[in-house]
């Protein structure tokens, strides 16, 4: 994987280079006021989770607009703003467990889950709205 030098250290468990998928899109860099809302998501939903479940790998995080197309991502995802993660556990029968976690975490704002993976999404500067829907992606 390609270095960035600038990696830095979100949260204990979690580093931006996570998100970013660089390997893949050498240009998917964050501004300063998205890697805080990527910090917001690791502290707040991501760090709790993980320790109860274990590691979690993140699929996708934050996604410039033209990743965001690539990938196929919706207008206005809020992979956009490094408000979004698309997660999984390391640990496959963890799954179910992560799920119940994020479900009563208060700072969800949208809990959309697939088949061993799962969207979550997080407010910084909002109330979140705590939208769940399991079995979203088919
Ligand atoms: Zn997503």
């Amino acid at each position: 994987m390609k270095e960035n030098p600038n990696n830095i250290q979100l949260s204990p468990h979690f580093t931006l280079n996570e998100f970013l998928n660089l390997s893949k899109y050498p240009d998917n860099i964050p501004t300063i006021g998205q890697i805080a809302n990527m910090k917001y998501g690791c502290l707040h939903l991501l760090e709790p989770a993980r320790s109860i479940v274990g590691p979690i790998i993140i699929n996708s995080g934050f996604r410039n607009p033209s990743v965001n197309r690539l990938v196929g991502g919706v207008n206005g995802s809020q992979h956009l703003t490094g408000q979004a993660a698309d997660i999984r556990p390391k640990d496959a029968t963890q799954f179910k467990r992560l799920v119940a976690l994020l479900k009563e975490n208060q700072c969800t704002d949208q809990l959309l889950t697939g088949n061993g993976w799962l969207h979550i999404s997080w407010t910084p500067f909002g109330v979140p709205r705590h939208y769940v829907r399991i079995g979203y992606y088919k």
